[in-house]
């Protein structure tokens, strides 16, 4: 390991944030982490997963958890296929690993929802074994520090970043940690857009980008493609003490999960009376709540709403609809956080 390297890990030493599944790394608790944080904020996984760990201390009650139990433990973090696949590899690691999450990256990868980046992170982090976790972070470090040119989404720069990554830890007995020290060096010091604080970062001085002063020239990005924008228009329909879900069909976006009714596009009240109607209930009152947006990976909600007080039925409720009581919801059913805005009304 060279001097440059050191200097990094006493940087990590001093400066590591405190983080309750790096204190105590089991590969359970690595691999906990490392899935809630796939699209979620550090700071917003720590309240979740110290939920979790307390309501599913290990891989065994995992497994043995029901699915109700451990959707609502996610209920919040989103894309819930997450957990569903925790729950399918911790039921698979029961029956094929005796209980004990392998250590080696390919049946890591095995696994349900476990790709290249997760099982790398718990080789390493858990194992100390010789992986590159190479996250955005890395890359961004990595496309820096050698002054990459090329486009940093293709494969070609995350085989060179691994390449890169992998020379540095050649002879490196403590894989995970250095692993970690590149990670929160990323996410502490050389910070995306036009912020790297260069003047506190241990490897000033074998950086290429800082060098030439052209930090914030790389990564260098593709365009963006704008995000698809859709119009839904969902309803609060209550009825006496009660309130009406609607059960998403079992494939593509939220599958499975339970929601207000909604509509595509942008109701008038009119057309929101019609929509009712058809559901089977006779409307007393209708009144629009406020607009809400939630963004998805690829699209983004533009939500407007009523609220509707039902008088009767017409007809019996469709398959898919659910009459439950507002103590039963907010026990009970774990309603995406899209919809985040109508729950907090219910
Ligand atoms: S010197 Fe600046 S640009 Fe280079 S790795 Fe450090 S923080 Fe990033």
């Amino acid at each position: 390991m060279t001097e440059t390297y050191r200097k990094l890990k006493e940087w990590y030493e001093q400066n590591r944030r405190i983080l309750p599944w790096r204190e105590d790394p089991t590969p359970y608790h690595v691999w906990i982490s490392e899935i809630m944080l796939q699209q979620t904020r550090v700071e917003a996984v720590r309240g979740y997963y110290a939920r979790f760990l307390t309501a599913l201390p290990d891989i065994s009650a995992l497994a043995a958890a029901p699915e109700d139990v451990y959707l609502k433990l996610w209920e919040g973090l989103g894309y819930y296929s997450r957990v569903r696949n925790l729950h399918r590899a911790a039921v698979m690691v029961m029956e094929e690993y005796g209980g004990s999450i392998p250590s080696a990256e390919e049946e890591l990868r095995r696994l349900p929802g476990i790709g290249r980046y997760t099982a790398a992170a718990i080789a390493s982090i858990a194992f100390g074994k010789r992986a590159v976790a190479l996250d955005g972070n890395l890359l961004r470090v990595f496309s820096r520090l050698t002054a990459y040119e090329g486009d940093i989404k293709e494969p070609a720069a995350g085989k060179a970043a691994e390449e890169y990554y992998l020379r540095i830890l050649e002879n490196e007995p403590s894989a995970g940690l250095l692993n970690q020290a590149f990670m929160d060096l990323g996410a502490t010091v050389c910070l995306p857009n036009a912020a790297p604080r260069c003047d506190t970062c241990p490897l000033a001085e074998i950086c290429l980008a800082h060098a030439a002063g052209r930090e914030t020239a790389y990564p260098h990005l593709p365009a963006k493609k704008a995000r698809k924008i859709e119009e839904r228009t969902v309803f609060l329909i209550r009825y006496g003490d009660a309130a009406i879900l609607h059960k998403r069909p079992p494939k593509g976006l939220l599958a499975g999960l339970y929601e207000f009714p909604n509509a595509d596009g942008k109701l008038t009240e009119e057309e929101a009376l019609r929509y009712v109607a058809a559901l089977g209930f006779e409307a007393l009152r209708i009144r629009p709540l406020p607009p809400a947006k939630h963004i998805f990976t690829h699209k983004e909600w533009h939500m407007s709403a009523f609220e509707v007080r039902a008088d009767e039925f017409k007809s019996p409720l469709r398959e898919d609809m659910l009459l439950l009581s507002v103590s039963e919801i907010r026990e009970k059913y774990s309603i995406p956080s899209a919809f985040a805005s109508y729950t907090a009304l219910l």
